[in-house]
């Protein structure tokens, strides 16, 4: 998991990327963000996650809490002009958002199919895919 986690508060122990390559967070190229997303998507404390890296004195390097430091960079300049509760509350929202019927892959938020947690809907078929390489349902 990322190192700098360990000086950090008790949310931490839930971290998803605590099993994980911390190498994978820190990519050379931007473009290779996309294992770390994964991981992140389906992390419990990913609001806490993102809100630790708003609220440090400088953007930190690599992914985190789902959101890549160019990300971060445009988060922060909306914190500054209104406050990162207003920024977390908005990120938290899109999480959620109802309007949304279907997952990135295209499987349906439907009852059998959606987890959800902490505000966040989380697509069954994708974890699953994940986990164990099944074939899309
Ligand atoms: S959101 Fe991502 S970077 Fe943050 S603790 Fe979870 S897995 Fe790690
Ligand atoms: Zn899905």
């Amino acid at each position: 998991m990322n190192d700098e986690f360990s000086l950090h508060p008790a949310w931490t122990k839930a971290a998803a990327c605590r099993q994980v390559d911390p190498e994978r967070f820190f990519p050379e190229k931007a473009a290779n963000n996309d294992q770390a997303m994964r991981v992140c998507e389906d992390c419990p404390v990913r609001f806490e996650c993102l809100r630790d890296a708003l609220e440090q004195k400088d953007n930190p390097e690599g992914v985190w809490g789902c959101t890549t430091k160019r990300r971060r960079t445009i988060l922060r300049k909306q914190a500054e002009k209104s406050s990162v509760d207003e920024v977390m509350e908005m990120i938290r929202a899109q999480a959620a958002k109802p309007t949304q019927t279907h997952c990135k892959r295209n499987h349906p938020f439907d009852e059998y199919n959606t987890r959800v947690y902490r505000g966040s809907r989380i697509c069954r078929a994708c974890q699953r895919q994940r986990r164990y390489g099944e074939v899309a349902v």
